[in-house]
């Protein structure tokens, strides 16, 4: 005697509502024969579904024994189950449960790609949807059907893994008698092929259809009847090989699957375009932020790097005075005046020093015509002109031969410029310096602002002039100089300090004067554009997480939605690990999508802030990849909660949800 297909002993099955217990079956126990065409039968409430779900390995015996092929099938997983369901078992539904966003081909295909074979099975959907008489309806969705084709797509369905047992709830409860009729008789034709069927039903006119007929009563079985003799067994279930340990779990990446993972989330996205806008909207904010201020911050840095260059950067300026307070060293002890001879020592200490040049600092009443104007006024030696990039490029340098002989010579700034000679000319014409006449041989080229300070409103002479012939003082204000190396910058440094202390006489402690280089503005700057950055940053991203917010919530909102498609997915053999997985390419794609189109606005936003409003910009190919790999880990991250939620749900309460 060949062992039952599917067998029950004593089995129990209680549901708990509150503080109530429902004792769907009390002590079943029944077992079902290869070629068996049953149908379940009995008043409403009598625990059939209950039956036929644990037959179907959609739930589990609270107490008794099932028995798969002679194999107990009880300490079974959730995900084992799921494999053997998918291996074995075909589902017909009530309610048909067929996913409204896909074709019918595609819903016929759907257990394929829980199963782990290889091919794409179009092929066989197709077949089993002529075996169902659609051949012309491939191309349709299912609310282009009627509700017998429906059903009809579902059978299909049931059909696609070649199944060795057909379990049908209630198949035509939802249609009209002709329909009923039809389906009733695609089952007959599928028993007549050599499938074992289980079908519950109510109506005796469906139960005829069936060689035998259970009914029960108050979770019970009254009656077991056989109305015709058994159908030669055709198919050995020995072949099948639906061991649930012989149920392999399958690779992501095997056969092209991940990429039928991304099809489907596509389309799931693509399905609810607004909304799907809408809930990347915080995300595209957030990556066209992020790229537009990585752009700035980029192009700040540069220009500003641009405008060291031009300062020239391995310069040091030597002054008189503490470096600790600025301005009030009159008090605080003694401050060093510098000569004519500490510069050339300075400038004596190869090979440190390229050159070094000493400059005096006053205030000139400048004097043109009737128009008068007070500004910076600076005696500056030869170097100077190269070493602080101050050549005019109207007019010329002083030369050697003016700063040695005193001459009365200026270089004026385009600010006092436009004071005092407004569009016309300056070179050539004579102004008066604190009552002197000095000829202008130039304009100094414009540097704009750094700070408040205007650093076009002054006016340059010759060293010697400034100190002899205007101020009237016998010091340098500082000395400028030049490093022959950026590396050796901190070495010069001490040189000099060591120098200056010989040759002032001062101890080491004393605080007179002081020595400072261009890395200290830099780091000032770029301490300044840091915490900018830092800003805009951190705005960016309460933004992303913001956004990421969004993408839960819609994706909270997708799995309640969709709580059935999971339901169904689960029945037909989809793993939690499927389903999550579902779920996460979903919400990744989501934010990925909006990631992208966040990354081509926030290019567009500082592109347009370049050519409009003239401001440095510069996109990085950094910024890019950063804010792609950034909405992906978004994706992930809020996208795993929901995903969870989805992959917990229990396949039966699932497609029971409304
Ligand atoms: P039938 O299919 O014969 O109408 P069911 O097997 O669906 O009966 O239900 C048997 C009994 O168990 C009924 O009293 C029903 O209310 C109860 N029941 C079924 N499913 C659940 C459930 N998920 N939660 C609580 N009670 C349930
Ligand atoms: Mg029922």
């Amino acid at each position: 005697m060949t062992k039952p297909l599917l067998e029950l002993i004593d089995v129990h099955r209680t549901y708990q509502i509150g503080e109530s217990t429902v004792q769907a079956l009390r002590g079943v126990s029944v077992s079902i024969e290869q070629g068996d065409f049953v149908a379940i039968m009995g008043p409403s409430g009598s625990g059939k579904s209950s039956l036929m779900q644990i037959l179907g390995l959609l739930d589990t015996p609270d107490k008794g024994d099932y028995l798969l092929h002679g194999k107990n099938v009880n300490t079974l997983s959730e995900d084992e189950l799921a494999g053997v369901r998918n291996n074995v078992a075909g589902f017909v539904f009530q309610q048909f449960h067929l996913l409204k966003r896909m074709s019918i081909v595609e819903n016929v295909r759907l257990p394929h790609i829980y199963s782990g074979l290889k091919g794409d099975f179009r092929q066989e959907a197709i077949e089993r949807l002529i075996q169902v008489g659609l051949e012309q309806r491939m191309d349709h969705t299912p609310n282009q059907l009627s509700g017998g084709e429906q059903q009809r797509v579902a059978i299909a369905r049931a059909l696609l893994r070649d199944p060795l047992i057909i379990f049908a709830d209630e198949p035509t409860g939802n249609l009209d008698t002709k329909n009923s009729s039809e389906i009733m008789k695609i089952f007959k034709g599928l028993h007549e092929a050599g499938k074992t069927i289980v079908m519950v039903t109510h109506e005796h006119e469906i139960a005829d259809y069936a060689k035998r007929v259970i009914t029960m009563r108050d979770g019970v079985i009254l009656s077991d009847e056989r109305r015709s003799p058994q159908l030669p067994v055709v198919v050995d279930p020995g072949d099948r090989g639906f061991d649930p340990h012989g149920v392999k779990p399958v690779s992501l990446w095997q056969d092209g699957r991940f990429i039928g993972f991304m099809a489907q989330a596509f389309q799931a996205i693509l399905a609810n375009k607004m909304r799907s806008f809408l809930s990347v909207l915080g995300i595209m904010v957030g990556v066209a932020s992020v790229i537009a201020m990585m752009a700035l911050g980029e192009g700040a840095k540069a220009s500003m790097q641009e405008q060291l260059k031009s300062m020239g950067s391995n310069m040091l300026s030597i002054r008189g005075g503490s470096a600790r307070i600025r301005g009030a060293t009159q008090g605080a002890g003694a401050v060093a005046r510098f000569t004519f001879s500490d510069a050339d020592k300075i400038s004596a200490l190869k090979p440190l020093v390229k050159s070094a040049a000493g400059v005096v600092n006053g205030s000139g009443r400048i004097v043109y015509g009737n128009k008068n104007w007070s500004t910076n006024l600076s005696g500056v030696g030869y170097e100077y002109g190269t070493m602080r990039a101050t050549i005019p490029a109207i007019g010329r340098w002083f030369n050697e031969e003016e700063i040695r002989k005193r001459d009365k010579v200026a270089i004026i700034g385009v600010t006092v410029v436009k004071e005092l000679f407004g569009e016309s000319n300056p070179v050539g014409r004579t102004i008066k310096i604190n009552r002197i006449n000095f000829t202008v041989i130039g304009i100094a080229p414009a540097k704009g602002f750094s700070g408040p300070q205007d650093e076009d409103d002054l006016v340059l002479i010759p060293v010697t002039t400034a100190m002899f012939r205007v101020l009237g003082k016998d010091y340098l204000s500082g000395i400028f100089v030049e490093v022959s190396q950026p590396t050796w910058i901190e070495q010069t440094k001490s040189a000099i300090n060591e120098l200056i202390i010989k040759r002032h006489r001062l101890k080491a402690e004393d605080d007179s004067f002081n020595i400072r280089d261009m890395t200290e503005i830099q780091k000032m700057l770029s301490s300044t554009t840091q915490t900018m950055s830092l800003l805009l940053g951190s705005i960016a991203a309460i933004s992303l997480v913001v956004g990421g917010i969004g993408i839960m919530n819609i994706m909270l909102v997708s799995v309640t939605e969709r709580t059935r498609e999971i339901g169904l997915r689960k029945a037909i053999g989809a793993r939690k690990g499927d389903i999550m997985l579902q779920f996460l390419v979903e919400s990744v794609g989501l934010t990925i999508s909006g990631g992208l189109i966040g990354i081509i606005a926030g290019v567009g936003i500082s592109l347009l802030l370049a050519i409009f409003a003239g401001w440095a910009v510069k996109s990085s190919m950094v910024s890019i990849a950063v804010a792609t790999v950034f909405s992906a880990l978004i994706g992930i991250f809020f996208g795993l909660w929901p995903a969870r939620k989805a992959a917990e749900l229990k396949p039966l309460e699932a497609l029971r949800y409304e």
